[in-house]
């Protein structure tokens, strides 16, 4: 059935969804009544039409600036930059940060050939030269993996110059885990952070 096995393949680009995951969500539609189907065509419109990015952070929002750049309450001077708007949502959740942030949608990547064009690097490096702009700190909270660490080293030779003050996310041992668990690198990336208590 041709039909069927192009919903399928189209439900297979999205991330994460496997084969039979797809067949599933494709019998679904099968199933679903008319309305439900016209409804959900609907709403795939919608988004593709409103949704676009933030001009300042590169966020998805609705119309303009999204609602933590228009909110006067947050500390503007300091911008935590993440790979993912996903990241936002995460750390936004632990409701400790009172900042704006600069999502990169990706991350340098000389092994699956990335460079920092193909991100929102530029766009970063720009809104910290902004003398209007003029923040305090940057926050960089990357992915702790070799990707996430290229991108720390090219941010931070971008930067270097411009006097802002980076700093990044502490690693190490993850709440409820095992030290004797722990693989090396973690471990001593926990050392090399340790506080005073
Ligand atoms: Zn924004």
């Amino acid at each position: 059935m041709k039909a069927l096995d192009d919903l399928i393949t189209a439900f297979r680009r999205f991330p994460g969804v496997g084969p039979k995951q797809a067949e599933r969500f494709a019998l679904y539609v099968v199933r679903a009544s008319g309305p439900e189907i016209d409804r959900l065509a609907d709403i795939l419109h919608i988004v593709k039409e409103s949704v676009g990015y933030c001009p300042e952070c590169w966020n998805y929002t609705e119309k303009g600036l999204c609602s933590i750049c228009s909110d006067s309450t947050r500390d503007h001077s300091v911008i935590c930059v993440v790979e993912h708007p996903q990241d936002v949502a995460a750390i936004e959740k632990s409701k400790t940060f009172n900042g704006i942030y600069h999502v990169l949608h990706g991350a340098v990547s000389p092994l699956s050939g990335v460079s920092s064009s193909q991100i929102k690097f530029n766009e970063l490096i720009e809104r910290v030269r902004n003398p209007q702009i003029k923040p305090r700190e940057i926050i960089l909270a990357l992915n702790p993996d070799a990707d996430g660490e290229a991108t720390s080293i090219y941010i931070t030779n971008a930067l270097k110059s411009s006097g802002v003050k980076l700093t990044r996310l502490a690693c190490g041992v993850p709440l409820g885990g095992d030290i004797d668990y722990m693989d090396e690198v973690t471990l001593s990336c926990a050392l090399r952070g340790r506080t005073v208590i």
